[in-house]
């Protein structure tokens, strides 16, 4: 293989050729040309979620999980109390984030085939007034599951408990907009949706919520209010800033616009999904989800039933062919994970599905239906 392997993955992406040039310089941090990429970035993000009024946007060097456990610590006060909604992966690993920060944290789990309840967190909070903030994944990235964020948003502003939402899979593909779902905090990151290159998270803050953060965080390198002052203050990053991913970042955003934003990246993701799912279905492979609670994100499909399946063998095959596949999350189902995100298209998605079965034929394994 002449080219790099398509990622099949939920970040790292495959990114354009682009967005991999636009890294091809060097940037001073305290330099006016790269102050200017920042600040046109963040006003880009925010108008990503209509959030220019309401709230603002503090990115943060570091993977994605830097960015949630960030927001958890610079939000929730140290004597405050946390309500993880759990059905996968990414929520139990908030749950671990806030546990860790000393914050008290109560996880409430289901299971992780189907989304979490707005009913169940209306009950949990009515049951316990010390709960201060609900922590709640968007898209569970372990499954691919969609969690109901509307229903979620209106329990919380009801109850009047500030919602940290994890929107790190979800961001820049599934439709939110800040003047109709209310929230404390919004977390994504650069190597997701946006399909810029992995380094960078950032943080939407509701503003009249950022101004009573001060002091909060036990860290300082991921403090975010102390992150946004020095910002503000002086257009710099408070330490030293990822640069070449803010320059990828910065182009992979003008390819967004310029190809019609969320709506447009959603129907591409949408496309790749359906190619995906009918394709594997003709290979015989199942989802693990129910068809109605699947984000176009990310696609957990059942191993094959034959004895000989061995997912280390089967990923190496499909990778021989140029395409990275996954491994699953869930620990009682041997699964494996497909990524419907990155600047691939349905095209791609049926090469994806083309190696898969070349792969089943080499590796003897019948089709598992
Ligand atoms: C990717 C992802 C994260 C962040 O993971 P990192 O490995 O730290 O980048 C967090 N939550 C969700 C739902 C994700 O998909």
């Amino acid at each position: 293989m002449d080219r790099d392997a398509i990622l099949l993955t939920p970040g790292p992406l495959t990114t354009t050729l682009r967005t991999k040039l636009a890294m091809l310089r060097d940037w001073g941090s305290w330099d006016a040309d790269f102050n200017a990429m920042t600040a046109a970035m963040r006003r880009q993000l925010l108008g990503i979620v209509g959030a220019l009024d309401s709230h603002v946007v503090v990115p943060l060097q570091g993977s994605g999980t830097f960015a949630v456990e960030a927001a958890v610590g610079t939000l929730v006060p140290r004597n405050g109390h946390v309500l993880v909604l759990d059905n996968g992966a990414y929520c139990k690993r908030m749950g671990r984030v806030a546990t860790l920060m000393g914050r008290r944290t109560t996880v409430l789990a289901r299971a992780e085939h189907e989304p979490v309840s707005a009913e169940e967190l209306d009950a949990a909070l009515r049951a316990d007034p010390s709960i201060t903030h609900v922590g709640f994944i968007h898209c569970e990235t372990g499954t691919g599951v969609l969690n109901p964020l509307a229903q979620v948003s209106e329990v919380c502003a009801r109850h009047g408990k500030g919602l940290i939402i994890d929107a790190m899979s979800s961001f820049a593909a599934l439709p939110i907009d800040a003047r109709d779902i209310t929230f404390d905090a919004l977390v994504a990151a650069s190597g997701k949706c946006l399909e810029g290159v992995p380094g960078m998270g950032f943080v939407f803050i509701r503003k009249a919520v950022l101004a009573g953060c001060e002091g909060q965080s036990q860290s300082l390198a991921m403090d975010l209010f102390d992150q946004h002052a020095y910002m503000e203050r002086t257009g710099q990053w408070r330490f030293t800033p990822p640069t070449h991913v803010v320059a990828a970042l910065a182009e992979a955003l003008a390819q967004f616009l310029e190809a019609g934003g969320q709506p447009a990246r959603l129907a591409r993701y949408t496309a790749n999904c359906r190619t995906l799912i009918d394709g594997m279905a003709q290979l015989g492979f199942k989802p693990f989800l129910h068809p109605q609670w699947q984000a176009p994100i990310i696609v957990t499909f059942h191993a094959p039933q034959h004895p000989a399946y061995d997912f280390t063998a089967f990923y190496a095959e499909v990778k021989r062919r140029g395409f990275i596949l996954y491994p699953g999350k869930l620990t009682k189902v041997e699964t494996f994970r497909v990524g419907c995100i990155g600047a691939i298209g349905p095209n791609d998605m049926q090469q994806a599905v083309n190696a898969i079965s070349e792969a089943m034929q080499a590796l003897g394994l019948a089709p598992s239906h």
